[in-house]
C-alpha cells in the first residue's frame, strides 16, 4: 500500500491536490482538518475540545490526531494507498505514523513538500476565508498564530522525512494543474 505526505504551510493547497491525486491515483484522502471539523460540527465532546484550540490557531494533542488516523487505516483495508493532509503535523505524531505502518508491514512512501513562504500563506488564506466559514481563517493573528506554529512544531517534521530519505520539496506557486504536475514528477 502506497503511503504519501502532502506536507506544507496551511493554505499552501494540500486539500486541492490531494483531490486531485485522489482522481488519479486512486488513493484515500485523510484530511485531520477535515475530521476534526466533521467532529466539531457534529457536535461531540472531541469536536467541542478541538474547537476551542483550532479556533485560536493552536494544534490539538497528538493522541487526538493519531487516534483518528488509527480509525480510519482500519476503516479502509481495500484502499490502493493513503494520502496524509495536514498529518503529521509535529515529530511525535510522524514517529507515531512510522510504527502505525510498521505495524503493517508497510512505511511511508514519499512526502511531498508544498512551499509558498509566509506573506502567501497570509494572502491565500485571507482568501479563502472569504468562499469558506472557517473560524480560523478569519483573523490575521489567528492565522499569524498558525504559521508560528507551522514554524516551531510542523516544520522540524521536515528533518525527520530527509533523515529516512523521503523529503520531497516542490513549489506552491503557479496554477493548481501546474502543482500536480510537480506531484506527478515527485510520484509517477
Ligand atoms: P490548514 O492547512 O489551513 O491549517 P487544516 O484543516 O489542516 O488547515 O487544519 C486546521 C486546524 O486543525 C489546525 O490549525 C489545527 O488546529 C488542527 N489540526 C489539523 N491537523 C492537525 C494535526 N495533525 N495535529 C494537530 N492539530 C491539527
Amino acid at each position: 500500500m502506497k503511503h504519501y505526505i502532502l506536507f506544507g504551510p496551511p493554505g499552501a493547497g494540500k486539500g486541492t491536490q490531494a483531490a486531485l491525486m485522489v482522481e488519479k491515483f486512486n488513493l484515500r484522502h485523510i484530511s485531520t482538518g477535515d475530521l476534526l471539523r466533521r467532529e466539531i460540527k457534529a457536535g461531540t465532546e472531541l469536536g467541542r475540545q478541538a474547537a476551542a484550540l483550532i479556533e485560536k490557531g493552536n494544534l490539538v494533542p497528538d493522541e487526538v490526531v493519531e487516534g483518528m488516523i488509527a480509525g480510519e487505516l482500519a476503516a479502509h483495508p481495500h484502499v490502493k494507498g493513503f494520502i496524509y493532509d495536514g498529518f503529521p503535523r509535529t515529530v511525535a505524531q510522524a514517529e507515531v505514523l512510522d510504527k502505525l505502518l510498521a505495524d503493517r508491514g508497510e512505511a511511508v512512501t514519499a512526502v511531498i513538500s508544498i512551499m509558498i513562504d509566509d506573506e502567501m500563506v497570509l494572502s491565500r488564506i485571507k482568501h479563502r476565508a472569504l468562499l469558506e466559514n472557517r473560524k480560523d481563517d478569519a483573523d490575521e493573528s489567528i492565522i499569524r498564530t498558525r504559521i508560528a506554529n507551522y514554524h516551531a512544531k510542523t516544520e522540524p517534521v521536515i528533518g525527520f522525512y530527509k533523515a529516512e530519505g523521503k523529503y520531497n520539496e516542490i513549489g506552491g506557486e503557479g496554477a493548481i494543474e501546474e502543482i500536480f504536475g510537480r506531484i506527478e514528477k515527485v510520484i509517477g
